[in-house]
């Protein structure tokens, strides 16, 4: 053969294994016999073995795996990967559905409703057709590449067919059906190794094995839902699903059109009693507005977008023996009962604790040592005490009484009026409280400091090296170096972490002090409104109560912060030590007060992206609301704005301006 024509049979021949690979797991309908599969890729292996200058990345051969990768790649999402909010009646729908409506401002709204595949969430980026990498969703900003993985899975194209996009992102859950799963533990059993517990870990964990001929030996499937890119032309998440299926993503057929909550909650009903039949895990279903240029217009809260909502299935019950309460003390010095149980089966996973949540919980359930209690698992990690089946109690049963002393310091718990929980007063002397403040401190959200993690600081603290977490800048190798597990590779890293944390932005600083009720975002807010810590410390509750969304509750307890002692101390450390106590420069230079007082609601397409328009908006003082009312400055209207919008800034007299005409604002 000359070479033309060996790279002819080459190219046919992964064309030809790429269909029957995309009749086989996608379609669920093979037209070939494994046999004859099987020779069609020995034939391609062989080629591609003798002609090294026709490798392809994407070829049908190097599905089987065979790359190490030792150490994942961080990227960060060119788009956020959010969570959904969460629903449990057709009530909780209605509301959403009031609420979609008033922001849209239109009374007929479609929805596309999907199954929520329980596994683990990717989001892969293609690029003229071929898929360039893949990615989890880590904490939703950044992720591991998991590209390598990811080429294993038999149902994600590595070559796109029809009429593609030239570049866009596509997310999916990676979910282990039932049935690879139940072999994968048989195999495991008779090679006497400890069977996988469900199969949503075991498809999160498969995406992190080094060794990806692994992966491949696993019956993952990768199940698409929404896609991000610019151009797409798709009007309808409907639409989005269908688009996708003919580029030859495997996207479920389930998905429906729904005219109103009555047909969702047909869908919902229908699969939550069939949800039993299905291949994989479902845990819901998540319904969607149909609309994508409403969906642009519903756009997102700091957590999840507002034009989903997932409705969660009623979690599974068991019932167990509680054997014991125990008490924990948390960083702001909170007291959290658990439940203690005899290890029980639920929902896949060995449930040993449960929480009470507080005393009040502990009192309304009446809940008793020896007793036999309902535990349920709800959206949360630790699962729940809904009940007590009394019938069980044993006569000699005592009456739960609360502890009234801290269980690890000793010190009498306090509780104010309003407030459910009990408190350790004894901040500065309570173990867990100083270990837990430092823990907050070095948090991957807060300063994440590498080569640094709980247990460590734990250590530290015993051995008298810290009592806070300006102790930790003054930190040396030779101190470290005695410590359990510390060797000096790992004593090095611990200090240089330490040290570079000192570029850490001011917001993040601000998150880490550990100010109660001052969370990531109200962080934010404050450095913003006070740009240093200087400003900040001498703000008055009747100021700080000015800045956007900074409540009483959040300004008293942020002047009870700045008025303490060792606060003060502890701040003045650190600024010796050289972090972060402003904003920085580049931050500064764009922020004005140009449109301080003023409400913006933005509606329809711009010229700039959407959340740039918002950030200006924000970045100069302004607030951006998300419907239209009599406090809205300025409805800043695009193109393709719905009419009812303009009727109803009209009826309102609000000003409706175009995007050159905000511009001119700032310039
Ligand atoms: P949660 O993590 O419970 O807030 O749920 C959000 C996750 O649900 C997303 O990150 C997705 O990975 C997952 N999910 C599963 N199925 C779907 C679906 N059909 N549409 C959107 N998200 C889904
Ligand atoms: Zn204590």
């Amino acid at each position: 053969m000359n070479r033309i024509s060996v790279e002819n049979k080459i190219e046919a021949l992964r064309k030809e294994l790429r269909q029957h690979n995309h009749n086989y797991y996608v379609l669920d309908n093979p037209t070939i016999s494994d046999y004859d599969f099987d020779v069609l890729l020995k034939e391609l292996q062989a080629l591609e073995a003798e002609y090294p200058e026709f490798y392809d990345a994407n070829s049908p051969t190097l599905r089987v795996g065979g790359e190490i990768t030792k150490n994942f790649n961080t990227v960060v999402h060119k788009q956020r990967m959010y969570s959904l909010d969460n629903s449990y009646s057709k009530d909780d729908l209605l509301d959403w559905e009031k609420r979609v409506k008033k922001i849209v401002g239109e009374t007929n709204i479609e929805f596309t409703c999907e199954l929520k595949y329980d596994g683990a969430s990717i989001s892969l980026t293609y690029e003229d057709g071929k898929l360039v990498r893949a990615v989890t969703r880590g904490d939703g900003f950044q992720g591991d590449e998991v590209t390598t993985n990811i080429k294993t899975i038999k149902s994600v194209p590595l070559q796109l067919k029809g009429n593609y996009p030239a570049k866009f992102d596509i997310r999916g859950e990676i979910v282990l059906p039932f049935d690879g799963f139940h072999k994968m533990n048989e195999e495991r059993i008779a090679n006497g190794e400890e069977p996988y517990m469900n199969p949503r870990n075991t498809a999160s964990g498969s995406l992190k094995l080094q060794d990806s001929a692994l992966v491949a030996k696993r019956p993952l499937e990768c199940l698409l839902y929404s896609v991000v890119g610019a151009n797409l032309n798709i009007d309808t998440q409907y639409q989005l699903l269908e688009k996708t299926r003919s580029w030859g993503f495997k996207v479920p057929t389930i998905a429906r059109l729904c005219k109103s909550m009555d047909e969702v909650m047909a869908f919902v009903e229908h699969w939550d009693v069939h949800r039993h039949e299905l291949p994989y895990e479902t845990d819901g279903v998540v319904i969607k507005v149909n609309t994508l240029r409403y969906q642009e217009e519903l756009g997102y809260t700091s957590k999840s977008p507002r034009w989903a909502m997932a409705y969660k299935f009623k979690a599974e019950q068991v019932s167990t023996i509680l054997n014991e309460i125990t008490y924990q003390v948390g960083r702001t010095g909170a007291i959290t009962p658990v439940a203690n149980l005899e290890p029980v089966l639920l929902a896949g996973t060995t449930v040993k604790r449960a929480s009470l949540h507080n005393a009040d919980q502990i009192e309304k359930l009446d809940v008793r040592v020896g007793d036999t209690v309902f535990v349920e698992k709800g959206g949360e990690i630790i699962p729940k005490i809904i009940a007590v089946d009394t019938s069980k109690r044993p006569e000699d049963s005592l009456i739960t009484t609360y502890i009234k002393n801290c269980p690890e310091c000793n010190t009498e718990l306090y509780r104010t009026e309003g407030d459910a929980k009990h408190y350790c007063p004894n901040e500065y002397g309570c173990p867990p409280q100083i270990t837990g403040r430092v823990q907050h401190f070095i948090s991957r959200k807060a300063m994440d400091i590498d080569g640094l993690g709980s247990e460590t600081v734990e250590l530290l603290y015993k051995e008298g090296l810290i009592t806070n977490y300006a102790d930790l800048y003054t930190l040396t190798i030779e101190q470290v170096l005695p410590l359990e597990r510390m060797a000096e590779k790992s004593a090095e890293n611990l200090v240089q972490g330490i040290a570079k944390s000192v570029e850490v932005p001011f917001e993040r600083v601000l998150f880490a002090l550990g100010i109660r009720f001052v969370g990531e975002t109200v962080a934010k807010k404050l450095a913003r409104a006070y740009k240093n810590i200087d400003a900040l410390m001498y703000a008055s509750v009747l100021e700080l109560a000015t800045v956007d969304e900074i409540g009483d509750r959040i300004a008293n307890s942020v002047v009870s912060f700045f008025q303490n002692e060792r606060n003060l101390e502890n701040i003045n450390r650190l600024k010796n030590y050289g972090l972060q106590f402003e904003l920085s420069a580049d931050k500064l230079l764009n922020q004005t007060e140009k449109l301080k007082g003023q409400t913006y609601v933005v509606s329809g397409v711009f010229e700039m992206s959407r959340n740039d328009l918002k950030k200006l908006i924000e970045d100069n003082g302004g607030k951006v609301g998300s419907s239209i009312s009599s406090k809205t400055t300025f409805l800043v209207a695009g193109d393709k704005m719905g009419p009812s919008k303009r009727t109803k800034a009209e009826s309102l007299n609000v000003p409706i301006i175009t995007e050159q005409e905000f511009l001119e604002k700032l310039a």
